[in-house]
This record gives C-alpha cells, structure tokens and sequence, in this order.
C-alpha cells in the first residue's frame, strides 16, 4: 500500500521534477487500484515525485468510480471520465493535456508496460535525453492470428515511415518541451507511437519484456485494428495516394501495349475476336479506378474530420474541477 494523502511537491537540486504517469482506461476496473498501487510503490521507493492521471475513455464498468474512489484518498492521483470511448489516442492526449508533471510517462493500465522500467526512464530524462522510447524485447503472448496481422500493419507502417515500428509502443516518457510540441500540433487525427520520432529530440530507448495483461481481455478487435491501421497510415503518409499515380503509369504503359496490338490487327483485317482483351480490361481498370477512389476517398475523409475542427474527445468530469 501506499500512503495516503499527497506529500507535498519534492524538491530536486532546487527545481520540483514531477513525473506525471499518464494512464488511459477502458473498462479497467479491475486494474486501477492494483496499477496505481504497483506504480506508486516503485516511485515512492525511489523517492521520485509523481502524479498518476488516470483517463477512462467512456468506460461502462465503474472504472471512473474506482479512479475518484483513489483520487479522494490520494491526492497524487487525478483522473478525467470521457463523455464516451473516444479510442486509446484520444486518452492519451486527454492525458497530456491534464499533466503538469516536467515529464510525462503513458502506460497501460493492464500492466503490460513493467513499472520496474520506469526508473530507468526517468534516470535517462535527468541525463537529458527527452524521449525516452519503451522498446519491446519481444511482443508476449497473442494469438496467432493477432500476430500476424500486427505483423502485417507494423510492416507496411515501418516501411512508410521509414523507422522501425514494429517493437515501438506508446510506452515513453516525453520532457515538458515535446509535450508541449505534441499538444500544439492541432491535428486530431495522430498517431502517438509515431509522433515521438517524428518530433525528434534527444532520444533514448529502454528495453522491456511485455508483461501478460493483469486483468481482463485485449480491447483490440480485428475491425478496430484494422480502423486504427488505415487511419495511421492515411495520417502519417501520403504513399497510397502516389500508388495510385503509379498504378495509372502501369495502365498507360500497358493500353500502349494493347493499343498498337489492335491497330496492327485492324489494319491486317483480322479485328473481330478480342472480346476476352475487352472484358479483362473493363474488369482491370474498373478495379483500378474503385481503388484509387477509395484510397482518395480515405484522405478525403481524414480532411474533412481535421476541417470540420471537432475535439478529439470530451470530458464528462474530472476528479479535480
Ligand atoms: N484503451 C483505451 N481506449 C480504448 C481501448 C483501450 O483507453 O478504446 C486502453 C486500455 O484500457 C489499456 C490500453 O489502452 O490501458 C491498451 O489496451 P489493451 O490492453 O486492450 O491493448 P493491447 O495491450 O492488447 O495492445
Ligand atoms: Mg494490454
């Protein structure tokens, strides 16, 4: 157990270094008060100040209740209740925005990321290093079938973005100045685990074993998975919509092809047959066309989302205001 009531900001070389431990939730019930306490035993023992803000994302079990039952006793925990699931990127900003810590750590709240590991980051911070990235030694225990399309999408994310994302995680401590940088990028539509390289700074990497969940089931389902893959890519790069340029160079290069084919058959008399060359085009192009559509048609919709200036979440009431 920890104690109860805040200590009291503590003062490093004369600057209060707070860590604030971001914690998105989603029917986690069972996990708050076993993560919260896991947590603050590893930090209290290092005498390193911190804060814990939990944000259930529209949690339909009593998550929330259990986050304010913590908060009344605690007052190093904090914690915000989403009007309703607003997706796990949306809690993390949500997060961000509410910490006041000088770091910031996000974590699951299933314990998968190892707390042991936080020590670690936060000696690495106080190094100087501003990302800290928690790089999976190896990716657990997931069904098969889990694995393979995880596998699928971090192979095609790693090769657009140019940077290895399929041991990356959202499990980092980022200074007060990235932060800041994250939060003012004005785009909704973000990809966190990303969004740490992309912004550079001093880096550092910290190994760890992914942990079994301590409670409960994985909240990914092959749909939201494959939602959450198509909104990334489409987020983070522009390569579907230069596919399709090259799909019409293909087609060009290949009616030129078919094209003089023809008109030597024309011209030597013998033009009747080549239905089978005309259905398969038809159906070819046809095919082309329906997926550039779709693939301008996601951009569109990203467009639309970002211009229509919406929040990325809403907050239905917060443990401290
Ligand atoms: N999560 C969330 N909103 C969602 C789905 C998940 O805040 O819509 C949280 C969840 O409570 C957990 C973290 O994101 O703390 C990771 O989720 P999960 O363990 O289900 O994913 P996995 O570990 O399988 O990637
Ligand atoms: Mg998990």
């Amino acid at each position: 157990m920890y104690e109860s009531g805040g200590r009291g900001p503590l003062y490093q070389n004369g600057i209060i270094k707070m860590l604030s431990i971001i914690i998105p939730a989603y029917n986690e019930k069972q996990n708050i008060e076993r993560t919260a306490e896991t947590i603050s035993g590893i930090l209290v023992s290092r005498e390193i100040p911190y804060e814990l803000v939990f944000i259930s994302d529209g949690s339909t079990d009593g998550t929330y209740e259990e986050i304010r039952r913590l908060a009344e006793r605690d007052a190093r925990v904090r914690g915000a209740e989403f009007s309703r699931n607003f997706g796990k990127e949306a809690a993390i900003f949500a997060g961000l925005e509410l910490a006041l810590g000088d770091a910031c750590i996000v974590m699951d709240c299933d314990l998968q990321h190892p707390p042991e590991v936080i020590p670690g980051m936060y000696e690495l911070w106080q190094d100087g290093y501003e990302v800290v990235e928690g790089i999976k030694k190896s990716r657990g225990k997931e069904s098969i079938f889990h694995g393979l399309s995880a596998g699928i999408f971090y192979g095609i994310m790693s090769k657009m973005m140019k940077m290895d994302m399929r041991s990356s995680s959202d499990f980092k401590l980022l200074d007060r100045k990235v932060v800041s940088v994250l939060l003012g990028l004005g785009e909704r539509n973000t990809f966190f685990r990303a969004l740490s390289f992309w912004a550079g700074f001093r880096s550092a990497k910290v190994e760890y074993e992914v942990q079994e969940r301590a409670y409960g089931s994985s909240k990914w389902s092959f749909r939201s998975l494959l939602r959450y893959a198509v909104s990334n890519v489409t987020s983070f790069s522009t390569i579907p919509l230069q596919m399709i340029t090259m799909m019409g160079v293909v087609s060009i290069l290949f009616s030129i092809v078919l094209a003089l084919q023809t008109l030597i058959k024309y011209l030597a008399g013998t033009a009747v047959e080549g239905f089978t060359t005309v259905i398969l085009l038809i159906l070819i192009i046809g095919g082309f066309i329906m997926i550039s559509l779709g693939i301008i048609g996601h951009y569109l919709a990203r467009i639309y989302e970002e211009v229509k200036g919406r929040p990325r979440y809403i907050i239905r009431e917060r443990t401290d205001g």
